[in-house]
């Protein structure tokens, strides 16, 4: 292959950053923001602060996958004889950040990728919860709107998994209480600022996380981790027609629904929708 007059063969480079701490840049991170010749950024003011760190002095282009598409038909035509460097604010590109569209679009190409891993706020999170790390599934950010988090919450309530769910301060409380409610009342883990001079992680149910924040919405960049769902194996069919009939007997359909979606970690929906059934 071809060398670009930086050096390096030509393609995309994908940089993780820092997600705090300047000192969590790798070495060879830092040596493709030297190299490169052209760094595609979220912010060009964030990132100035990053490559001064790098001791780079390479050009910035703003780029996010909603950037009209003739900038990111620019930057793949540039890979063909160009180092590009892709790097966001905050950790890995791609994770709740630009680059998605520009890594599918330089495959189509043909274009060489290649990535220099590092920091993600959601691994980070979850090493430091002391829940399961043997199967997880990262969330990103919730919707904001009521009904579009339920119905997030409700495709994965029987998920037997770890979730990963990144959040703001000022968010929390009602989050993680909508998630107690949604998914019922699981241990799980809130790590702010990581890496940072504040860094904390607080643990317990999702409750008792809930009713800590409540008053006082925590600074900082947050990830929520949430315990998969108790160790009971899945209800058979039967045993939650059982369990509808009887709580039936003591409550309203929605809440009976409910109550047998938390106890056996099933779809409340579903079990809404069969609850209406039996008692047809
Ligand atoms: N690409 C980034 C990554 O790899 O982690 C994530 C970018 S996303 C736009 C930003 C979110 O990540 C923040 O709102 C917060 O939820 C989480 N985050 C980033 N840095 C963090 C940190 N130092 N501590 C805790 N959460 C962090």
């Amino acid at each position: 292959m071809e060398t670009s007059t930086s050096g390096l063969e030509p393609g995309l480079y994908i940089v993780a950053g820092p997600i705090g701490n300047l000192g969590d840049l790798s070495p060879r991170g830092a040596e493709i923001l030297r190299l490169a010749d052209v760094i595609a950024v979220e912010d060009t003011r964030v990132s100035a602060r990053l490559l001064r760190h790098a001791g780079s002095e390479r050009p910035m282009v703003p780029y996010h996958d909603h950037s009209a598409e003739g900038v990111r038909a620019r930057l793949i035509e540039r890979m063909a004889s160009e180092s590009v460097a892709l790097l966001s604010d905050a950790g890995t590109p791609l994770i709740s950040d630009p680059g998605y569209k520009l890594v599918r679009d330089a495959r189509a190409a043909g274009r060489n990728i290649t990535t220099l891993p590092g920091p993600s706020a959601a691994i980070a999170a979850l090493t430091l919860s002391g829940l399961p790390t043997d199967r997880f599934l990262f969330m990103g950010f919730l919707p904001v709107k009521q009904k579009a988090r339920a119905d997030t919450l409700a495709e994965v309530v029987a998920l037997r998994a770890t979730l990963i769910f990144y959040e703001s301060g000022p968010r929390l409380s009602e989050s993680l209480a909508a998630m107690a409610e949604h998914l019922g009342d699981r241990d799980a883990a809130v790590s702010r600022e990581i890496s940072k001079t504040f860094e904390e992680t607080r643990t317990g149910t999702l409750t008792e996380l809930s009713a800590r924040y409540a008053d006082a919405p925590p600074k900082g960049e947050i990830v929520v981790i949430v315990g998969p769902p108790g160790e009971a194996p899945p209800a058979s069919a039967e045993d939650a027609d059982a369990a509808l009939m009887e709580a039936m007997e003591r409550l309203p359909v929605s809440k009976a629904a409910g109550e047998v979606a938390k106890k056996f970690g099933l779809d409340r929906r579903a079990l809404y929708d069969r609850a209406l059934e039996l008692k047809g």
